[in-house]
């Protein structure tokens, strides 16, 4: 198969990166499992949107100080500046935000000094990424392909990226032919026992660059959300919402007693329940809602709501069980300010990616924001660049088939590659 564009992941960053594609040129996208079963869709608390100039200082130091000053200044000053323009996109899409006597509503997560960030009830990336699949869906020149799952990248004697070999629903191996390729494929929960994220999404990307000596950055900087819905079944691990802190929900040790601003960064937020799990000798803490009127609870978190209540809490009643799991990827492959990799051809966007916006910690609510900036910007340059690429006849001579003979192992080696490289970073 051959196609002008191939980009591997259906969340925010690769429809978004998709849509603003040339709309003459053939686009690709595959996804290891259904279209919409990606992290983007389970983002609950929002996006961010620099609201006005006087806010640009605010907003910019918010973020540098929850990344501990290591994030790419540029990255960051990128990111702000084009916030607007990536939500009047999303609202020409289609997107549904909050409104409040008739202008967009703007909530308030933990380390934010300002309401900023806008939401669709606590199903954000539902609402988002869902309008981003049906527009995709809906152009003749985009093509979605499920549960193919990329194995690895070809490449050729320039050490350029050609195309990528994939495992088809049938579990035939075959090779698909691009011009460009984009890597969208999120981050590395999967790899983790405790995780917020699903299961599929497990650093594929990364192990396919550190393979072939494309540069990753930053890879020991995971992100551990403080408040996950505890529960002993195995599986994903249902997130509590930062907004909730933002409505004013406070935290609870075992005796009842507050013990941690609940709005500091994740990271200090984390590791102090973390603390006082260890104290009282405990496997999880408490959140409670009782400072959010039922009204609040009721239209801005629905989805919390009734998912606690499943696993039997009822917030409006009592305090729920929370424990820290890890939530996001700070690291990932090194890209320029247009997201291209270290290999030509090759673009990384979203949490696979590293562009140094987030530093050593993500500011709540910036990676959806993120993801479609970068995504954005890679697809401005391919447009350019894709006017003097010309397929090459026959690209399989490039390719080891013996490699992927037996895929199961194969799998297993890209998660210890990439287990290895997030514990080479802390050596
Ligand atoms: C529970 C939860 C709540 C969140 N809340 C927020 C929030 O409120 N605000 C915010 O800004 N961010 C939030 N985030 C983070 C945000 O959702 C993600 O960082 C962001 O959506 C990542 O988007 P993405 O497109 O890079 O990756 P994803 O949405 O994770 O998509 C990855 C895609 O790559 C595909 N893929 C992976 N490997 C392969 C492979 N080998 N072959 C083929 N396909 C592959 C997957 O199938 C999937 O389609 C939240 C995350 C979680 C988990």
């Amino acid at each position: 198969m051959k196609t002008d564009i191939l980009i591997v992941g259906t969340g925010a960053a690769g429809l978004f990166a998709a849509l603003h594609m040339p709309r003459g040129r053939q686009v690709t996208l595959i996804t290891k499992d259904e279209a919409d079963k990606s992290d983007s869709f389970l983002a609950q608390g929002g996006i961010c949107m620099l609201r006005n100039e006087k806010d640009y200082e605010s907003y910019f130091e918010d973020t540098m100080k929850a990344g501990h000053y290591e994030n790419d200044k540029e990255s960051v000053d990128i990111m702000i500046r084009s916030s607007q323009s990536v939500i009047k996109d999303l609202i020409e899409f289609g997107v549904n935000f909050e409104h409040h006597h008739g202008h967009i509503a703007f909530t308030r997560e933990g380390a934010h000094s300002n309401a900023r960030i806008l939401f669709h009830e606590d199903q954000t990336g539902k609402e988002i990424t869902g309008m981003l699949l049906k527009r995709a869906m809906e152009r003749d020149n985009i093509k979605i392909i499920e549960n193919t799952c990329m194995l690895d990248i070809i490449e050729n004697e320039e050490n350029e990226c050609i195309g990528v070999v994939v495992q088809n629903p049938d579990t035939t191996i075959s090779i698909i032919q691009s011009k460009f390729t984009v890597f969208a494929c999120g981050g590395v929960g999967g790899l983790y026992t405790n995780s917020t994220n699903f299961r599929h999404i497990t650093g594929d990307a990364m192990a396919i660059c550190k393979c072939h000596n494309i540069a990753l950055k930053d890879m020991k900087y995971i992100q551990i959300h403080p408040t996950t819905l505890y529960s002993e079944k195995d599986g994903r691990r249902f997130l509590i919402s930062e907004s909730v802190r933002g409505e004013g929900a406070v935290l609870l040790n075992q005796a009842g007693n507050r013990f941690t601003d609940e709005l500091q960064p994740r990271d200090v937020v984390a590791k102090a329940i973390r603390e006082e799990m260890k104290k009282d000798n405990m496997p999880y803490e408490f959140i409670s809602f009782e400072n959010i009127s039922e009204k609040i609870i009721r239209s801005h978190f629905p989805n919390i709501y009734s998912t606690c209540l499943q696993e039997g809490y009822d917030c409006l009643r009592e305090p729920v069980p929370i424990v820290p799991a890890q939530h996001y990827f700070m690291g990932g492959i090194a890209v320029d300010y247009q997201s291209k990799t270290t290999m030509d051809r090759l673009y990384a966007i979203g949490e696979t990616s590293c562009n140094g916006v987030h530093g050593r910690n993500r500011l709540a609510s910036n990676s959806l924001l993120e993801s479609m900036v970068f995504a954005q910007r890679a697809a401005s340059e391919i447009s350019i660049l894709i006017d003097g690429v010309e397929f090459p006849d026959d690209i399989s001579v490039y390719v080891d088939f013996e490699r992927y003979h037996d895929i199961d192992a194969l799998k297993e080696e890209y998660k210890k590659l990439v287990l290895d490289e997030i514990d080479a970073g802390f050596e």
